[in-house]
C-alpha cells in the first residue's frame, strides 16, 4: 500500500501533522518507534498561536477539560493566595501578570483560548491521536524508521516491519532525527553548555528549597508549581551519557550543588535530562523530504517554545503539502514553508541563547541579569517579555499593505453569530464577504475555500478577508481604501488555480466546472 505522506515519528509535531494532511484530503501514515505516548516530564503550556491553531480545529474543549485536571493540586510561589499570577519568565526572571499593559493592541482582549494554556505534553499527545484516529491517519505504534530511498515520484521507507512508500516523507522525528540525517540537511547552530535536570520526584528536606525560579551562586533552579517538580541548570558542560537514565543520586546531587539544601530524593517519578544545544537546518525541505519540529530545530526549552513551534510548524506544512498532494497547490507554495518558518525558528533559538547568556553564574552574566530584572519589572518590560514569549508578534511576509495581511486573523464574530475559528474546522480557506459582492470571483474555488457573507461589527470598514487554512490572513481590504495587492493574486497565490475554467470562474458567464464545485 502507497500513501500520498509518510510521517516519520509520532510526537505530537507528527501527530498535528497527520491531522493536518488528513483534512487537507492527504493519506497518511505515522511511523512511531515507541508503542505508547512518551511519559517524560516535558512542555506543561501552549503559546497562543498553539491555542489558537488548536481552537481553529475544534479541539478548545478538550484542551479546557485536560487543563483542568492538569492544574489540580498546582502551588503558587509562596503558596500565597492573591499572588501575582505568573506571567512567564525570562531565563528564570519571572515576569508578574500584573505588570501586563491591558491596553495594548496585541494582548487585547481575552480570546476564546486564554484560559486553556496549562495543557501537558502528554495531555496533548493524547488528544491529538484521538484526533488522528477520528480522521481515519493511520498510526503504527512500534515501528521505527530505518532508511530510506528517495527517487523522482515518491520514497520507499525502510522500517523495523518492513518497507512502506509514500510520495513524500516528513521527519517528525525528534531532536536527533534519523531523517534529517540520512538525507544529509546541514545542522548549524551553537554547542551547549549546560547540563539541565526536569524532573517530578519524591523530596525529602526539602523546606529550605523557594518556589518558582531562583538564580543561586552555582545556577538556577525551579521548583513547583507542583511540590514534586524541579529542574536545575548547571554550566558544567555537556552530561557524560546521555543516554543513561537519570538516577536519584545524579538529580539529588544536580539538587544540592544548585540550591545547598539539603534534599534526599526517595523515588523518582519521570526526570529527564536536556542541555542548550541550539541548532537549526537550514532549509526544511530537500525535495520530497521535509523536517518539522525538533527535527528541523533544537534548543534548550526555557521560555517553552519548542512543541509550540513545531505546532506552528506542523500548521503551516500540513495544508501546504495537502494541496500539493492533491494537485492544485501553486508552483512555489511548498518552498514558503521553510521561508515562513525557518525565520521564527531562528528567532526562538536566539531567544533561547540570551536566557542562558543571564543565566551564567559569573560576575557579568549577574550584573546583565539585574538589568533586564530591572527592565522585566516594568509595566512597558513585562509586556514586551510576555509578547514575544507568547507568540502573538508571529507574522508573515504576505503582500499587502492592510494591517491585518501576514497576520494571525482575529477571531471575529460573523453576521450569522458564529465565530471565525469555527469556519477554518474543515482545514479550507476562509472568505468573509461583508458586502456579498467577492463570492462571485471565488466561484472556482468553492472546492478550497468556505464563504461567509454579511458585515462585520467589529470592522464596519472591512469589505473582504481571506484566510488561508492555518488562519493567517492572506488578503484583507477596506471599503474606499486601494490595497496593491487583489484578492485574485492571493488566492492564485495561496490556493492555485481555480477548479472551473473560463469566465473568471463564474458559470453565468458560462464558466465549466473541472473539479468537485460545492
Ligand atoms: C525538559 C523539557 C521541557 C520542555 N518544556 C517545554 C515547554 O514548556 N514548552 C514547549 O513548547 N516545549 C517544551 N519542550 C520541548 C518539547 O518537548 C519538544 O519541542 C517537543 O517534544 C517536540 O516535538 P516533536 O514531535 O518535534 O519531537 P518529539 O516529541 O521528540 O517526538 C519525536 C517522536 O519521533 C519518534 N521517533 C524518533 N526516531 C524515530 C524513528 N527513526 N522512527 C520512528 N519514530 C521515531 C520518537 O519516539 C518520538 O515519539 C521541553 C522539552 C524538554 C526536554
Amino acid at each position: 500500500m502507497s500513501y500520498d505522506v509518510v510521517v516519520a515519528g509520532g510526537g505530537p509535531v507528527g501527530l498535528m501533522l497527520a491531522c493536518e494532511l488528513a483534512i487537507g484530503g492527504a493519506s497518511v501514515v505515522v511511523l512511531e518507534r515507541l508503542t505508547e505516548i512518551d511519559q517524560t516530564v516535558k512542555a506543561g503550556s501552549l503559546n497562543t498561536p498553539s491555542v489558537d491553531a488548536l481552537y481553529r480545529r475544534g479541539l478548545l474543549p478538550a484542551l479546557g477539560a485536560a487543563q483542568e485536571e492538569n492544574t489540580a493540586g498546582m502551588v503558587k510561589p509562596g503558596g500565597a493566595k492573591g499572588a501575582p499570577k505568573f506571567a512567564g519568565h525570562f531565563g528564570g526572571i519571572v515576569l508578574r501578570g500584573d505588570l501586563i499593559d491591558p491596553a495594548d493592541p496585541d494582548l487585547g482582549g481575552d480570546g476564546p483560548g486564554d484560559n486553556v494554556k496549562l495543557v501537558s505534553q502528554q495531555q496533548l499527545e493524547a488528544i491529538l491521536a484521538e484526533r488522528a484516529a477520528e480522521l481515519g491517519v493511520e498510526v503504527r505504534r512500534g515501528v521505527e524508521l530505518t532508511g530510506f530511498e528517495a527517487d523522482q515520484d515518491g520514497v520507499t521507507v525502510t522500517t523495523t516491519r518492513g518497507p512502506v512508500r509514500g510520495g513524500w516523507l516528513v521527519g517528525c522525528d525528534g531532536g536527533r532525527s534519523t531523517v534529517r540525517k540520512l538525507a544529509g540537511f546541514d545542522f548549524p547552530g551553537t554547542a551547549p553548555e549546560v547540563t539541565a535536570y526536569q524532573a517530578m520526584a519524591e523530596m525529602e528536606n526539602t523546606q529550605d528549597l523557594r518556589l518558582g525560579w531562583n538564580a543561586t551562586p552555582t545556577g538556577v533552579y525551579a521548583h513547583g508549581p507542583f511540590p514534586e517538580r524541579i529542574l536545575t541548570v548547571e554550566f558544567d558542560g555537556v552530561p557524560k551519557d546521555r543516554e543513561a537514565p537519570v538516577t536519584p543520586e545524579e538529580l539529588q546531587a544536580s539538587i544540592r550543588r544548585v540550591t545547598g539544601a539539603p534534599v534526599v530524593v526517595t523515588d523518582i517519578r519521570t526526570a529527564t535530562r536536556f542541555t542548550d544545544n541550539a541548532r537549526q537546518a537550514s532549509t526544511y525541505r530537500k525535495g520530497r523530504v521535509l523536517l518539522a519540529g525538533d527535527a528541523a530545530h533544537v534548543h534548550s526549552p526555557f521560555g517553552g517554545q519548542g512543541l509550540n513551534l513545531g505546532l506552528g510548524d506542523a500548521m503551516n506544512l500540513g495544508w501546504k503539502l495537502a494541496a500539493t498532494v492533491r494537485g492544485h497547490a501553486p508552483e512555489d507554495l511548498l518552498d514558503t514553508y521553510t521561508a515562513e518558518r525557518h525565520p521564527i525558528g531562528a528567532w526562538v533559538l536566539e531567544w533561547t541563547r540570551a536566557q542562558i547568556a543571564v543565566m551564567r553564574p559569573d560576575p557579568h552574566a549577574r550584573a546583565m541579569r539585574a538589568v533586564v530584572a530591572d527592565l522585566a519589572g516594568t509595566v512597558a518590560g513585562t509586556t514586551y517579555f510576555v509578547k514575544q514569549i507568547s507568540g502573538v508578534w508571529q507574522h508573515h511576509d504576505i503582500p499587502g499593505d492592510h494591517p491585518l495581511t501576514g497576520g494571525s486573523a482575529p477571531d471575529l464574530e460573523l453576521a450569522d453569530g458564529s465565530r471565525l475559528a469555527d469556519h477554518l474546522h474543515t482545514g479550507r480557506a476562509l472568505l468573509i464577504d461583508p458586502s456579498g459582492q467577492l463570492a462571485a470571483s471565488v466561484y472556482g474555488y468553492r472546492d478550497r475555500i468556505e464563504v461567509v457573507e454579511g458585515p462585520v461589527a467589529e470592522l464596519p470598514q472591512l469589505a473582504g478577508l481571506l484566510v488561508r487554512p492555518d488562519g493567517f490572513v492572506a488578503w484583507a481590504a477596506d471599503a474606499g481604501r486601494t490595497d496593491p495587492a487583489s484578492l485574485e493574486t492571493a488566492l492564485s497565490a495561496w490556493l492555485g488555480a481555480p477548479a472551473v475554467t473560463g469566465a473568471g470562474g463564474n458559470p453565468e458567464a458560462g464558466a465549466q466546472p473541472v473539479g468537485t464545485v460545492r
